[in-house]
């Protein structure tokens, strides 16, 4: 639109309302959308973006809008961060595309070597590069069922791993992500995991749960790959009671099972660590990356085990964009950026001012059921007063009064009452604490 305004952490970082929300300039944009656009393609937050960096969105009217979303856990190193800017202008400059698999280019492969590197256990690993976070996944199920030769694939409840026919099995949540859209992929088997806070069990009694229902209803001998998130994102930023994750993976080490670790939501600095599975010191087998990795540019990975990912033949792997030059040069900038501006560190810091402003409310609001998360992966559980029933209804209008009060807040959980903020860590403290300070007025407003 505007061929002046300049996004990155240079915008003004302020909240300022010129217009109501949305604005008369995002409702016309919005009634051209609704003709031109499927309906299926919803839209939660309809203000029309021009600009973005540090911890705000400007919109068309001129709104500055405070970002809690990052786009779902992707801009960590601030929108239009420079380092990124730059890669991507000095590699479109000089070729936008190739496809790797016929004529390669080195920026995919430091691309590998830094995910080799940077995931989890010190083994001999291989990456191969994709486009989105459930292609990662379609791909970490291929090289699970190549290399065991066998082909159930376990995932649990309150799981997320996109939308794609295979993904959608190994999804659990049916509106918005499944409802009409099958019949789905078979051998995806779904079972119980952890979530302190509605089952109680501690972590060595939910791996029994678990590992006792995977024997009864699969097997082992059947069994390609167990697929979690070390944090579960879209269903609720679910931690997993301690000693979870390494029991599962124990289990799949000794029964022959591949067991792969979706980090998409959860990895590079989110949590307060490189990945989520360092908190645990778990290793997987394969890990699958993608959200945060290029800072808004489409590319996602699976890494792992040399000896599993070199088990199947070349030409196995691939896609015409797949690991694309531009792409790839955003995640090489992107994770050097993390490194650079400590910002691991910073999304603790993050952390602690999120949970730190819900323990003070919760102290005298029974409907702040649980604050859970780790990192700049936070999230509030709103139940009914005095009990644990869910709230989606206070939930969906908190989500909506912030919007028009100038917060980007997005919601999540199997069912719809978990407030989740993910706010880029080039967030300052002071727009972080005015946003979380309508959240907490929003709340207090509504009992
Ligand atoms: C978002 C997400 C996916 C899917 O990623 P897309 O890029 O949207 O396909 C898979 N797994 C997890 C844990 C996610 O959060």
């Amino acid at each position: 639109m505007s061929a002046t305004i300049q996004g990155g952490p240079s915008l003004a970082q302020e909240r300022k309302l010129v217009t109501s929300i949305p604005g008369p300039k995002s409702q016309e944009l919005l009634d051209r959308k609704n003709s031109a656009v499927a309906a299926g393609v919803g839209l939660a937050y309809p203000a029309f973006i021009v600009a973005a960096g540090g911890g705000v969105m400007v919109d068309a009217d001129g709104n500055s809008l405070i970002d809690l979303g990052s786009g779902i856990a992707v801009t960590g190193v601030g929108n239009a961060a420079p380092a990124v800017v730059e890669a991507v202008q000095d590699q479109v400059a000089k070729f936008t595309h190739t496809c790797f698999t016929l004529t390669p280019y080195e920026a995919y492969v430091d691309v590998a070597e830094k995910l080799n590197e940077l995931t989890p256990g010190s083994h001999d690993k291989r990456s191969a590069l994709f486009n989105s976070g459930a292609e990662a996944l379609e791909n970490a199920v291929k090289i699970a069922r190549h290399f065991t030769k066998k082909q159930a694939i376990v995932v649990f409840d309150h799981g997320y791993h996109g939308r794609t026919n295979l993904t959608m099995a190994m999804t659990a949540k049916n509106i918005p992500y499944k409802s009409g859209f099958g019949p789905f992929a078979p051998e995806v088997y779904r079972i119980p995991g952890s979530y302190p806070y509605r089952d109680g069990l501690s972590g060595a009694e939910a791996a029994k749960r678990a590992i006792l229902a995977i024997e009864k209803q699969v097997g082992a001998e059947n069994l390609a790959a167990v697929v979690i998130e070390p944090i579960q994102g879209e269903g609720g930023f679910i931690v997993p009671a301690d000693g979870f994750l390494p029991a599962l993976a124990e289990w799949c080490k000794a029964n022959n099972v591949v067991f792969v670790l979706d980090e998409v939501q959860t990895g590079f600095a989110r949590t307060g660590k490189m990945f989520a599975a360092d908190y645990e010191g778990v290793t997987a087998d394969l890990v699958t990356t993608a959200k945060g990795i290029a800072g808004g540019m489409p590319l996602s990975a699976v890494t792992g085990r040399a000896d599993i990912m070199n088990s199947a033949h070349a030409g196995g792997f691939g896609g015409t964009y797949a690991g694309s030059p531009v792409a790839t040069r955003a995640a090489l900038a992107t994770i050097e950026t993390y490194a650079k501006e400590n910002l691991a560190d910073r999304a603790n810091q993050i952390g602690e001012i999120i949970s730190f402003t819900f323990s003070d409310l919760q102290k005298s609001d029974s409907r702040i059921g649980d604050i859970r998360g780790r990192g700049a992966m936070m999230a509030i559980e709103l139940v009914k007063a005095g009990t644990n029933e869910p709230d989606a209804e206070l939930t969906g209008k908190i989500a909506a009064e912030a919007f028009k009060q100038g917060v980007i807040l997005l919601t999540c959980g199997t069912y719809g009452n978990v407030i989740r903020f993910l706010p880029p860590l080039s967030i300052s403290d002071d727009l972080l604490r005015e946003g979380l300070g309508v959240v907490v007025d929003l709340i207090k407003a509504n009992a």
